[in-house]
C-alpha cells in the first residue's frame, strides 16, 4: 500500500474498503465493470453499488478517474486534495501521477475564455514509459 503516512485517512465502509483495495491491488486504471467482476466474491453484485463507492471515494480524494479512458485508479499517493495531472504510457498503459500546486491549477484554469467559467481541469499527458522507450 502507497498510502501517505501524513495524510489523514478517512474512514471508509466496507464497499468503499473493497473497491479501494481492489484498484490498488490492480495498481492499474479499471472501468467500473472490472471492478465489478473482483468484488463479485466480496459480494458486491450491482452496479449502482459500486458507481456510488467509487464517487465516494473520488470525493474523499483517495480514487481518480481517468477521462481519457473511462477508468478509475487509485490515487497515487494514497490520498490527495484533488489537484493532480497523469501521465499516460500509449503502449503499455503505465500511468503516473503527478501532483499540481495550486499556482498550477490556476494557471490551466485561466485558460478558460470569458465564455466559458471554469470549473475544473482535467490534464493527462501520453508519452511512452522507460521501458517501452527500448
Ligand atoms: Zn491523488
Ligand atoms: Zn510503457
Amino acid at each position: 500500500m502507497s498510502a501517505a503516512p501524513h495524510h489523514h485517512q478517512p474512514k471508509l465502509s466496507r464497499n468503499q474498503s473493497e473497491i479501494l483495495s481492489c484498484l490498488r491491488r490492480a495498481k492499474e486504471p479499471m472501468s467500473a465493470y472490472a471492478i465489478l467482476d473482483r468484488v463479485r466474491i466480496a459480494g458486491i453484485s450491482h452496479p449502482p453499488t459500486v458507481y456510488r463507492a467509487l464517487n465516494e471515494l473520488m470525493q474523499k480524494g483517495m480514487v481518480h478517474r481517468l477521462q481519457s479512458r473511462s477508468a478509475f485508479i487509485a490515487c497515487g499517493h494514497g490520498v490527495c486534495d484533488g489537484k493532480f495531472a497523469f501521465a499516460i504510457c500509449r503502449q503499455c498503459g503505465r500511468v503516473v501521477e503527478i501532483p499540481l500546486s495550486d499556482a498550477d491549477q490556476a494557471g490551466l484554469l485561466g485558460l478558460a475564455p470569458d465564455q466559458i467559467v471554469p470549473e475544473q481541469v482535467t490534464v493527462e499527458i501520453a508519452g511512452l514509459c522507460e521501458a517501452c522507450r527500448q
